[in-house]
């Protein structure tokens, strides 16, 4: 069987011009046995459809805040950095993946991104914003230690996809988020949450495969992290065979 074509999104830098993406996505992809490929940010949507229908799966990669105009709100002096042609560029893609039900992943900014696809808003920054339920401070989401650790745990939900993947109800990952989900898309339900109740992971039950992350499993390298990019290219690997 072939190895899948996966599209990956990545940042803009625009005072250097540049289009570029962490190097641990790549190697991730490559880990769970699949192939790989940057795209351009400057396709229209033509072009993006052209271009997944070669493509068996896509990931969504971390980055800059989502512009809050897409979820009808104006930008807090706490948002962060935002580029509307990248916001554009990945609607263009999610729209067109969602269409071909082709595998989708995405990872921090890619699982806020897939939210706000989908009819959801952020917080546009959760210290400041972001009171847990039960009156507790706000827990730490911009962690200290080197990204290789754990800096608070996930709790699993049962029956959710994730909780297949890793078979385990509890999962310690690492975190570097400012923005999270707020209110949920109707379309996604949630697979994990952090202790203080911010959602860490979703999916769609309608799909075969999308799954949205809030941690960085590209800078774990550990078991579990692997587990999750190998189930992600093996969808992607059934859906090139469907098609
Ligand atoms: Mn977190």
């Amino acid at each position: 069987m072939k190895a899948p074509l996966i599209g990956i999104s990545g940042s803009i830098k625009e005072e250097t011009g540049r289009q570029d993406v962490v190097r641990g996505y790549l190697t991730s992809v490559l880990g769970g046995g699949g192939i790989p490929l940057l795209m351009s940010v400057d396709m229209n949507e033509q072009q993006v459809a052209e271009c997944l229908s070669r493509l068996d799966g896509l990931m969504l990669a971390g980055g800059i805040d989502v512009d809050p105009a897409l979820y009808d709100e104006w930008p807090l002096t706490t948002l962060g950095e935002v580029h509307p042609l990248r916001d554009q560029f990945e609607l263009s893609l999610v729209k067109e993946a969602l269409r071909l039900r082709m595998p989708v992943f995405g990872i921090c900014r890619g699982i806020q991104l897939l939210n706000v696809a989908l009819g959801g808003t952020l917080y546009q920054d959760l210290p400041t914003q972001y009171q847990p339920a039960d009156g507790s401070p706000c827990m730490q989401h911009i962690q200290t230690a080197p990204p290789q650790y754990a800096s608070h745990q996930v709790a699993v939900k049962e029956g959710s996809p994730l909780r297949a993947i890793l078979g385990r109800d509890r999962l310690g990952v690492n975190s570097y988020h400012h923005e999270a989900i707020k209110s949920l898309s109707p379309r996604l339900s949630v697979c994990a949450q952090a202790p203080d109740g911010v959602i860490e992971a979703v999916y769609d039950p309608e799909l075969p495969f999308l799954l949205g992350v809030q941690w960085h499993p590209e800078r774990m390298d550990d078991a579990s992290s692997r587990a999750i990019f190998g189930a992600f290219v093996k969808a992607a690997t059934e859906y090139a065979a469907r098609k």
